[in-house]
């Protein structure tokens, strides 16, 4: 008998819509599907300003399909040297913008212009806990001396942890996290969320170089061991109200990701809800699902759950689904999850 369930429309804490003919190409996968959508402000130029996320937004609204049924593009300022406190209050104020994103420098995707110490944007910080504006971490230390696959842990106690302990009140999120250090760390606070990838619930990284190496899941943070793999899942299918979906979906074109320098990022917008349900049902804890991926981020972020709801079914014969997508000029970006995809449908209900 095939598997069915029913969830309120899920929102996408985490994702990288990217801009030009990127946007164009991936923005229906998750405005088809997703309502709000968390959108990263690394751009090649950095969004820092309330009037550049107008312009983003702009740009999203114009290239979303008008099929779309329910959707909403959140705005994130990028925490540099150009954010202003006051422009970030107006824009906040003013509904633009939701949450403020700190990339370490030189961590990830358009990075360089990130901060090498968050106590240096304390003043930021100070504002944000009193205006209830979140906090969006990408927690992933720089340092070349620590081993690439202790550098979540690293960052969470060289540098976040000191931001939770002065400014106790900030809502802060650990984005894409990927190890069983920072679900502990997660779970000591109460005002930390946590956003979860399908990649990192599904994969583990001798996945990603065994037997050969495999661009399309190198990411950063970096996929880690099975033991954290199993850790992220046991704490999602829980239920525990701390952790939601962030697909990070991060398309790249393949030249781009099987190059002599591969591009961290997996493009997981179109099946990364087959992905994650496929985990949960293999967990035989489906009834958990929308916890996770509808209900846990809105009330984190404030935010009733959606009044519209997705059927999803897992059927036994194998569904062909798409590899890749086509961008307007013919670069090609790999769908990630298509194994998963192929025993899901995914439908709006419409009584
Ligand atoms: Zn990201």
């Amino acid at each position: 008998m095939a598997l069915t369930i029913t969830i309120p429309r899920p929102d996408d804490w985490h994702v990288h819509l990217r801009d030009g003919e990127m946007l164009d190409a991936v923005i229906g996968y998750t405005s088809l599907r997703f309502r709000y959508a968390m959108v990263m402000p690394n751009l090649t130029t950095p969004i820092a300003t309330t009037d550049q996320a107008v312009t983003y937004r702009n740009l999203i609204n114009d290239a979303t399909p008008p099929e779309s049924p329910d959707f909403h593009p959140l705005m994130t300022l990028y925490c540099t040297d150009q954010l202003e406190v006051q422009d970030l209050l107006r824009g906040h104020k003013e509904e633009i913008v939701e949450a403020v994103k700190y990339y370490p420098a030189g961590a990830t995707t358009n990075s360089q212009s990130g901060g090498s110490s968050m106590m240096d944007y304390s003043h930021i910080f100070e504002s944000m806990q009193e205006h209830g504006i979140p906090l969006l971490v990408h927690a992933e230390s720089t340092n070349p001396n620590i081993d690439i696959y202790d550098r979540e842990a690293a960052f969470l106690e060289q540098e976040l942890q000191d931001i939770c302990n002065n400014f106790p009140e900030m809502k802060i999120t650990v984005e894409h996290i990927s190890t069983s250090a920072g679900v502990d760390f997660v779970n000591a606070y109460e005002t930390l969320g946590a956003s979860v990838t399908p990649h990192h619930l599904s994969r583990n990284r001798s996945d990603m170089i065994s037997p050969a190496f495999h661009a399309d899941l190198f990411c950063k943070p970096v996929i880690n061991s099975e033991n954290d793999r199993q850790t992220l899942v046991s704490t999602v299918t829980s239920g525990n109200p701390s952790f939601f979906l962030g697909t990070d979906s991060a398309p790249h074109p393949t030249k781009a990701k099987y190059g002599k320098e591969a591009k961290a990022g997996i493009f997981n917008a179109a099946y990364g809800l087959e992905v994650v349900a496929e985990i949960f049902a293999s967990e035989d804890k489906i009834d958990q699902l929308p916890a996770f991926t509808s209900e846990n981020g809105a009330a984190f972020y404030g935010y009733e759950p959606s009044e519209e709801q997705l059927v999803l079914t897992r059927e036994q014969v194998e569904i062909e689904v798409a590899t890749h997508l086509s961008t307007q000029s013919g670069k090609e970006v790999v769908l990630f999850g298509t194994e998963e995809a192929s025993h899901w449908t995914i439908k709006a209900k419409t009584d």
